[in-house]
């Protein structure tokens, strides 16, 4: 959450600045704000509202101006205000810096800083920083000052001094008025990346802000900060121990993150489901021997095959991809396994036996509470494996192994073609322990058939769109509904409550179907919209049985069932619903009968006149607590 980009090279900087907040504004969009430098003092304009509102209160940009730092806020300390956004100055005016993250210990700090006349003009944990390194850079100023005899500069120095006060997670860019020239970037616990061209740097949250301009890239890791001055940067911990970072290579297209013919970024990822899914099971499915390669944790399998309890961790959309592959691990491999929220797992000191491998899923790879769920993983000794789409992330980068989903940037902040590709890597990790401990290799084959045969089958799904749309009209009108659903179908029923909650605002509840009986049926009135997956399968008969009940209560129902199902167009009303989708065995249904449910979401949101990719309240990336 909270997208950071800073701009020093040759080029003006504020078109820079504001085109790379436009790419980050999915991580947050409540405020936003740049400080530019090259015309004397530090220059800061900020506003309220989304990028389109700081462009308009921008003037020209001044060409003097090549160096600047920029944010588009998700505010966590203080109400999304123009003085609470960032970038933040200090009370000498001398330094400014825009946060990504929560400082913790940020009153007793403002207390202190107040006590030495410090002044704070905004409700934010952030202001605190900037403060504390101008307090430390005063006090540089009243001792010794100037170059220091290890060639470090007070500013770095007051940074250092800073930083070793915070408690809490930081992805930092700092500038000071009297180091025109010098940028400084810190991590502890917020992504940061600092893209490297030809003569000019950026220094972003994520890659989209950067690969415009470059595709070299450096990744800090946490207590690493980064120097950038005239003469090339330099990396070292926060405690000052110099520290020698690779060039990556940044892996995705500028294409990618663009939304090309599509409305929204959430309509394309939807509809790049079926390439996306090919994509991620492509080099893993090997047709020829009809077995799967799962290269990333080749060298975790035996531990896996001989494992005796999986814990799966993850938040929202990735925790019911988790609870799908809890069901899938069961049932074709024989492991007991629970998936817990990664919020909870992390601090209720959970049982973690020898031979425990805990599997944690995250799109982003930088979901704070997984990331947290992943060191406390390992800190009792489990083997912890990640399910991450970024890479370099730094969940892929704390795990001892990992499966990366491969299907390219997720910029709509209500999780799509991500959920499918961590249910694919799930199943295909299933059948592989599966066929080396439960079931027969003619099984294994007859799923892995099946499997590589899921991503056309979404293709017919999608072609449905119009009739779904027609659907979310119908009902538009409709403040609550029910999403039921069974077995494997389970997690896809609360996966499909909380899209339309998330995008359309529309109250939902995602249940297993039988459950309902036990106190949701109360809610049933007349024409309330119930959500059925009713596809075949062995619960089948119960699921119709559940249909009858809401029915009789003059519940309208909309089922999503199996192509050539005659028999629940008569369990059918007039102005009831019924989305048909390609038959598959049950435990690969979720990759199919999630994406009625996304179409659905997606289009209740449009026809409310909300804005899809930018929800109420929420953003991408979840890297705070
Ligand atoms: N804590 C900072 C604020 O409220 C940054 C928030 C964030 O990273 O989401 O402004």
């Amino acid at each position: 959450m909270c997208g950071i980009v800073a701009y020093l090279g040759k080029k003006v900087a504020q078109p820079i600045l504001i085109e790379g907040l436009k790419r980050l504004e999915y991580r947050g969009y409540d405020s936003a704000g740049v400080a530019l430098l090259g015309s004397g003092a530090i220059r800061i304009k900020k506003t309220s509202g989304r990028i389109s509102a700081l462009e308009a209160i921008l003037d020209e940009p001044n060409t003097a101006e090549t160096f600047g730092i920029g944010h588009t806020r998700w505010a966590t300390h203080g109400e999304p205000n123009a003085v609470n956004a960032h970038p933040h100055p200090d009370y000498t005016g001398k330094i400014a810096v825009v946060h990504n993250g929560i400082i913790e210990n940020y009153g007793t700090l403002k207390t202190w800083l107040q006590n030495e006349s410090a002044e704070f003009a905004s409700e934010t944990d952030t202001e605190v920083i900037a403060n504390l390194i101008g307090y430390f850079y005063a006090k540089e100023d009243e001792s010794k000052g100037g170059k220091k005899p290890d060639g470090q500069n007070k500013f770095e120095q007051a940074v250092q001094r800073a930083l070793g006060e915070l408690h809490g997670t930081y992805g930092l860019a700092i500038v000071c008025s009297e180091f025109p020239d010098m940028l400084i970037g810190a991590k502890k616990g917020s992504p940061l990346i600092l893209g490297v061209g030809d003569n000019e740097y950026i220094l972003a949250s994520d890659a989209a802000a950067i690969v415009e301009h470059t595709t070299q890239a450096i990744y800090l890791a946490d207590n690493e900060m980064v120097t950038i001055g005239p003469e090339g940067f330099h990396t070292k911990t926060i405690d000052n121990v110099t520290v020698t970072k690779d060039l990556k290579q940044i892996e995705f297209s500028l294409e990618q993150i663009e939304l090309g013919d599509f409305a929204h970024h959430m309509l394309k990822e939807i509809f790049v489901q079926p390439k996306a899914l090919s994509t991620c099971m492509g080099g893993r499915i090997d047709r020829q021997n009809n077995r799967i390669k799962l290269g990333g944790i080749a060298s975790y399998l035996r531990e896996l095959t001989r494992t005796k309890r999986l814990i799966l961790t993850a938040c929202g959309t990735a925790f019911h991809a988790g609870l799908v592959g809890e069901f899938l691990f069961e049932q074709l491999a024989r492991i007991p396994t629970e998936t817990e929220y990664a919020s909870e797992f992390r601090y209720r000191n959970p049982i973690i036996k020898d031979g425990t491998v805990v599997i944690s899923i995250s799109q982003s790879g930088e979901t704070a509470d997984t990331l947290a769920a992943v060191e406390q993983a390992k800190e009792r000794g489990a083997t912890a494996l990640g399910v991450v789409n970024v890479v370099g992330s730094s969940i892929a980068r704390t795990t001892d192994a990992g499966i990366y989903l491969h299907v390219g940037p997720e910029i709509g902040v209500a999780s799509t073609k991500a959920f499918t590709a961590q249910v694919a890597v799930l199943t295909m990790l299933a059948i592989e322990l599966g066929r080396r401990r439960h079931i027969s290799s003619d099984e294994a084959v007859r799923y892995i058939d099946e499997l590589s045969r899921i991503p056309d089958k979404i293709s017919r799904i999608l072609e449905q769109s119009d009739h779904i749309k027609e659907i979310a009209s119908a009902n538009i009108d409709k403040n609550n509904w029910l999403f039921l659903g069974r077995g494997f179908n389970y997690p896809v029923a609360l996966e499909g409550a909380l899209k339309l909650k998330e995008i359309s605002y529309i109250h939902a509840e995602g249940l297993p179907a039988a459950e309902m009986k036990h106190g949701p049926i109360a809610l049933i009135v007349k024409d309330m919209p119930a959500l059925f997956i009713a596809t075949a399968g062995p619960q089948y008969d119960k699921i119709m049985g559940n249909i009858a009940e809401v029915k009789a209560r003059g519940g309208k129902i909309i089922v999503v069932a199996t192509e050539g199902d005659e028999n629940i167009k008569s369990a059918l009303g007039r102005t009831d619903h019924l989305i048909s989708i390609p038959d598959a065995p049950e435990l690969l249904q979720p990759m199919l009968t999630v994406v009625p449910l996304q179409l659905l979401a997606y289009h209740a949101a449009v026809l409310r006149g909300h804005d899809v990719d930018k929800p109420r309240n929420l953003a991408k990336s979840v890297t705070v607590e």
